[in-house]
């Protein structure tokens, strides 16, 4: 492999500096890590479905209009994107209730929700990534009022727009992450959306069977994980070249 500067090194991914200052290069990695890292394995050709899900879907949420880091593909586990300002919070939104919501406060795994729950954690992995409420993200400065207001808008867009898109083919989005970041575009600040949308990051079910075609594959030990990652890439009509 060609000798590049990483700039970062995280669970799942690699960013390497890109062509120019502003970008960036995103490399899908195939290790998998639960719980807090506790739980960790290399799953051969995760990386390449992870990247190529995730290109579909920020596509087709940058065409409705949401802004994102995605700027182009490079090849099978790269993308290049713009460099931003990561907002330390997590965005996750949930339809149905399951995983740590249910833990939490004892509801009943697999209740829908009457509507999305949009819910804050702080990036941290020391700490476990914290739930958080607004009150800490003002008191913290981790990200402005009007800032939130903006991002909160755009969870429920993407919502919306997803879970239309899973259930055209037959996948109930149950829940998923979602990470934003800053830049400056010509001397304004804009918020993109960043990181992956992906089975790591989100919970899919069929909508027959209810199975499992994301991560809790791997969390619960469920194995077949690369299958279900390849049905949800096959059934969004994504081709992966080998
Ligand atoms: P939960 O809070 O139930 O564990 O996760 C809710 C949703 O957010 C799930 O779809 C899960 O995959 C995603 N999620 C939450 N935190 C993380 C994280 O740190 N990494 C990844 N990959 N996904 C996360």
């Amino acid at each position: 492999m060609n000798e590049r500067e990483k700039i970062y090194e995280g669970k799942a991914k690699i960013l390497y500096k890109g062509t120019e200052k502003s970008t960036a290069i995103q490399y899908f990695k195939d290790h998998a890590t639960a719980f807090n890292n506790l739980k960790k394995s290399t799953i051969e050709g995760k990386g390449i479905f992870n990247n190529k899900i995730s290109e579909h879907i920020f596509i087709k949420l940058n065409q409705i209009g949401i802004k994102t880091h995605f700027i182009k593909s490079l090849n099978e586990r790269e993308q290049l994107i713009h460099m931003v300002e990561i907002i330390p919070l997590e965005f996750i939104v949930r339809n149905i209730a399951t995983g740590s919501l249910t833990k939490r406060l004892g509801i009943i795994d697999g209740t829908v929700l009457s509507k999305p729950l949009l819910e804050y954690s702080y990036k941290n992995d020391e700490l476990g990534d914290p739930l958080v409420a607004r009150e800490h993200i003002a008191e913290f400065n981790w990200a402005s009022s009007a800032e939130l207001d903006l991002i909160n808008n755009q969870c429920l867009k993407i919502n919306n727009f997803m879970q239309t898109m899973f259930k055209n083919v037959g996948i109930k989005l149950v829940d998923f992450k979602l990470e934003f970041g800053r830049i400056n575009i010509d001397g304004k600040k804009e918020i993109l959306l960043a990181d992956e949308i992906s089975p790591d990051t989100c919970r899919f079910w069929d909508v027959v069977s209810e199975k499992k075609l994301d991560k809790d594959r791997f969390r619960k030990d469920l194995g077949n994980l690369i299958q279900a990652y390849q049905e949800v890439a096959e059934r969004l009509g994504i081709t992966i070249e080998k």
